[in-house]
């Protein structure tokens, strides 16, 4: 292996990258058989073809001109399985950020179904920082905002996920530049800086804290929105954003309108342990599909808890990336949003029609 970037540009290499079913490969080049007419991405696991009927491609477009038609298994035509690797890699974010206790690299690696060299690799490729990086930040900010709650500090250190005080001591030292007493005393609410704009679902507030989006509200009146964020975080201080935040905003936008393309937004996630756990499988469930308020309650072993679900649903601070509007009652009916089920129903339209287009 090692830090080279194959290019794939011979056929040799092409070739043995087939033989290695490798998946650094895909949407590199594609190939095509000509015995069957199909074409598939490098890595696809169906039967290994007769390399002298294979042909390569560098684009699907390519291959579709040639007369090849679309692999049924690894459907080179829809979303590539870049997308795919960025999208796994954003739900062991949202794992992380989740977490009370810090993860484990194979873990994450495993539920992600990627090696664990390969999975740190994308991870830092695509995030920026490694997953260790990642989750110690996370656990930082957990601890900060701990110390504002009426546990004592010491319970503060290991509730937020760190195994010894002293290293919670030495770890802070850089983020806060107080000792966690001090911080506590003194501590003011959490700056959340906040940003405005128009989507189609009508006008939308972005607010994060510097770990990540907190909150994302919607409203037919712009005016109306930094008071519902305020009302989220009573003490919070809230503060209009510069234009170095237009970036995020253009993301968050981007993301509600093609919401199949993955983009790495962090969020900065505020809730109990349950909430935690119902917004976790929320964001298991793929634009263009719902599940029940009861599969949900299934889903976290707590088949009972229907009416605390769709609580839990409702107190969802991320619009649209904790996707609550993909729950929906028993009998298919696009109930209580709180955003309004207009806006519900409008999401759910466009993620249905972009699931059947791919
Ligand atoms: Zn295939």
């Amino acid at each position: 292996m090692g830090n080279t970037t194959k290019n794939y540009s011979t056929e040799k290499d092409r070739w043995q990258a087939l033989l290695n079913r490798d998946s650094e490969s895909v949407s590199k080049f594609f190939y095509a058989v000509k015995t069957t007419g199909i074409y598939c991405h490098p890595n696809c696991s169906s039967r290994l073809p007769n390399r002298k009927n294979v042909e390569f491609f560098d684009s699907r477009e390519e291959a579709e001109k040639a007369g090849y038609r679309a692999c049924k298994r690894c459907k080179p035509q829809s979303i590539s399985q870049q997308t795919a690797i960025e999208q796994k890699i954003i739900m062991a974010c949202r794992s992380i950020e989740a977490s009370e206790a810090h993860l484990k690299l194979e873990d994450l690696a495993k539920e992600a179904g990627l090696s664990p060299y390969h999975f740190h690799r994308q991870f830092k490729k695509i995030v920026g920082l490694t997953p260790k990086q990642y989750s110690l930040s996370h656990t930082s900010k957990r601890f900060e905002q701990r110390l504002k709650t009426d546990e004592s500090v010491t319970e503060a250190i290991y509730s937020a996920g760190y195994s010894s005080s002293s290293g919670a001591y030495s770890k802070q030292h850089d983020r806060l530049a107080m000792k966690p007493k001090v911080y506590r005393k003194g501590a003011e609410g959490v700056t959340i800086t906040y940003g405005i704009a128009e989507c189609f679902l009508g006008w939308i507030i972005v607010a994060a804290t510097e770990i990540g989006v907190c909150a994302i509200e919607f409203d037919d009146d712009p005016n109306a929105l930094a008071p519902m964020v305020q009302n989220r975080f009573p003490k919070a201080l809230l503060q209009k954003a510069g234009p170095d935040f237009t970036g995020l905003i253009k993301d968050v936008v981007q993301f509600i309108r093609q919401p199949d393309k993955a983009r790495h937004i962090p969020l900065d996630i505020q809730g109990t342990a349950f909430q935690q756990q119902v917004w976790n499988v929320l964001r298991q469930i793929k634009p263009g599909h719902t599940l029940s308020y009861t599969e949900v309650a299934e889903k976290i072993g707590k088949p009972e808890a229907v009416r605390a679900v769709a609580t839990a649903c409702a107190s969802n601070k991320i619009g649209v990336l904790i996707p609550c509007h993909r729950v929906i009652t028993k009998d298919g009916r696009i109930s209580g949003y709180r955003w309004g089920v207009d806006r519900k129903k409008q999401l759910l339209e466009r993620e249905k029609k972009a699931a059947d287009k791919a």
